[in-house]
């Protein structure tokens, strides 16, 4: 079997092939990672700090061709791509200066005299299995704090983004197996489930329930991100415009293939109107320069089933719904009203530049609304009111409440995931991550024996 990417926008546009390597490939480099890391944990914090720092520069050094290749490989447009790019170089310097952090604290025995110390360690192997849609910076959020803390790092990415992250262990450049890429599909990844010392997953909900259920039956940590039916809340008191085009963004930037895009909107008694016809508007003018292709075949095919079978059930067809006649997997920006309350569409992550828009009395309701769902990742609420900002951030489910902004997109140095089903185990980025690629170990020095 071999594993290939196409270009979403050029299907004919082959960007890799590669030998599908099997379980026991991923074993085996599973073993040879366990074998470098007590190195690269032995080399101590300055060598790896620089070492990061290195990656972050080599990251920055080749923006534009792996902007470019981003383009090439999932279809996201430029000045995204370009941007991810940055926020990868970012994230490799943020955790370069992990390793100087502290790594535990000194305690006061209870009785008697001694030292008692906590100290975090890494685990050894972490298992990194990534989706295709941030090709390198999801790969990065992952693999730079466990790097940072001593750990080894096998990375599977996802078929569609082999040659991003094959790229990315290139210039990486770190010391032989420290840093593996095993491309591979459903195999490799519970392969390295069954074998990684530390397992961190970001997908689709079905892939990463069976992941969190595998590494927990092993008793390895397990953190699994996983896909969203985000919100945007607006209030009758938003600047509708402002809000409108915040909307159309988290919509069909990206063509809506991020975990945290919006695909529900939520308006509350008088925005109804005005924010109908602004969002249209705003949705109509989004161009292949924030849109882009949806990353394949089947994608399109299951988008715009989900379209027709909704119409067939009643809903009204507000913008787009059609497919543009052109070369590549292009899907117009979406946005549907009266979509039934159980049909696919309004309970379903669809990873599309689809919406649904819904009309709801008051904030009560809007909020049971949002929080109708097990998959509550973000939510945006669009209002002048500080008071109804800080209500709906206290009464919405969301992991991210984003007030006045998309409901995508949220700092890299901050905790990153959703509540309920949208996520198990520890956040992602900043601290969390840190936290989650050790354990703790409480040492006791204890002259004399000390307390049973
Ligand atoms: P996916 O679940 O199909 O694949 C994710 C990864 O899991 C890939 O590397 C895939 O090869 C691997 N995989 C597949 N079967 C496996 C198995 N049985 N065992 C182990 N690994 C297996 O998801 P995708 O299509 O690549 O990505 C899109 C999804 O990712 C969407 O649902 C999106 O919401 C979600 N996502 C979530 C976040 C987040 O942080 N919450 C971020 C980005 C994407």
């Amino acid at each position: 079997m071999t594993i290939t990417s196409y270009n979403p926008a050029d299907p004919d546009d082959l960007v890799v092939a590669v030998e599908e390597p099997g379980a026991e490939a991923v074993r085996a480099a599973v073993g040879r990672a366990r074998a470098a890391q007590g190195d690269w944990l032995a080399a101590g914090a300055g060598a790896r700090s620089a070492a990061l720092g290195r990656i972050a520069d080599a990251v920055e050094a080749h923006a534009h061709e792996l902007a470019a290749l981003i383009v090439r490989e999932v279809g996201k447009p430029l000045a995204e791509a370009l941007g991810e790019v940055a926020r990868t170089a970012a994230i490799w310097r943020y955790y370069a200066q992990a390793p100087y952090a502290p790594s535990g604290a000194v305690h006061e025995t209870a009785a008697g005299p001694g030292l008692l110390l906590t100290r975090r360690r890494p685990y050894g192997v972490a298992g990194l299995i990534a989706p295709w849609n941030f090709p390198l910076a999801i790969p990065t959020w992952k693999a730079a704090p466990a790097l940072a803390v001593g750990n080894a790092v096998v990375l599977k990415p996802a078929p569609e983004a082999t040659a991003c992250a094959l790229r990315l262990a290139e210039l990486a450049g770190l010391p032989e197996d420290v840093f593996t890429v095993l491309p591979g599909g459903a195999e490799e990844g519970a392969a390295l489930v069954d074998a990684a010392d530390v397992v961190s997953f970001t997908g689709s909900t079905g892939v990463g329930r069976a992941v969190v259920r595998a590494a927990t039956d092993r008793g390895v940590p397990v953190q699994a991100e996983l896909g969203g039916l985000n919100a945007a809340l607006v209030l009758p008191d938003a600047d509708i415009a402002q809000a409108a085009g915040h909307i159309a963004a988290a919509i069909a930037g990206y063509a809506g293939q991020k975990c945290t895009a919006t695909s529900r909107v939520i308006a509350v008694g008088a925005a109804y109107e005005p924010l109908r016809e602004a969002l249209v508007k705003a949705l109509a003018a989004v161009d292949d320069a924030v849109c882009g292709p949806v990353i394949n075949a089947g994608a399109r095919e299951r988008l715009t089933g989900a379209v027709s079978s909704a119409v067939e059930a009643g809903a009204s067809v507000l913008t787009g719904g059609g497919v543009p006649e052109r070369t590549g997997w292009y899907v117009e920006p979406t946005l549907l009203a009266e979509v039934p309350a159980e049909h696919p569409l309004a309970r379903e992550e669809f990873f599309g530049p689809i919406a649904v828009l819904h009309a709801v009395a008051d904030l009560d309701e809007a909020i049971a609304l949002a929080n109708d769902t097990p998959h509550s990742l973000s939510t945006s609420v669009h209002t002048r009111s500080l008071d109804v900002a800080l209500a709906a951030a206290d009464r919405l489910d969301a992991g991210m409440i984003r007030v006045n902004a998309p409901s995508s997109g949220v700092d890299f140095h901050l905790p990153f995931g959703g509540a309920k089903g949208a996520s198990h185990g520890d956040r992602e980025q900043g601290q969390a991550a840190l936290d989650f690629y050790t354990v703790s170990r409480t040492v006791s020095v204890l002259p004399g024996g000390g307390a049973l």
